[in-house]
């Protein structure tokens, strides 16, 4: 189960606001315990993807590489990755689950016309085959 706090929730969700139509991408840090992780602050990135940006995201392994070494500086962990769906729904496309890895939550946030839709996070497994629908509560 991932919780997101109001806080991170509200800069997620601006995020993929204010980059539509593209897709925004970003990542969560926060601290993981008895099963349930806590996100108490969401790092929008840049989208990096050299192409067109409406259906696709790319993280800069450096900006990765430099959130989990921030995370780590404030005593928090990376919970995962969130990326938008400008007019689509919030699931795990093939291309996600390329791209995807197992040790991170994956929150997808559908943006219909430029305002928030609904959410969904996922939890891809090893294979990088499927992708399981994990509890989601945000703003909490
Ligand atoms: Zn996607």
């Amino acid at each position: 189960m991932v919780r997101i706090e109001t806080q991170p929730w509200e800069t997620m969700v601006e995020h993929a606001r204010r980059v539509y139509p593209n897709e925004c991408c970003g990542v969560m840090l926060g601290k993981a315990s008895n099963g349930e992780k806590r996100v108490s602050r969401a790092v929008p990135l840049d989208n990096a993807w050299q192409g067109e940006q409406r259906a696709r995201y790319e993280l800069r392994p450096e900006d990765l590489l430099a959130a989990e070494r921030e995370a780590r500086a404030q005593g928090l962990e990376l919970i995962g990755i969130y990326h938008s769906h400008p007019d689509c729904d919030a699931y795990f496309s093939e291309t996600d689950l390329k791209n995807s890895c197992p040790w991170y939550s994956f929150v997808v946030l559908s943006i219909q016309r430029g305002a928030f839709g609904h959410a969904n996070s996922w939890l891809p497994n090893a294979e990088q085959t499927a992708a399981e629908k994990e509890e989601l509560i945000c703003g909490e």
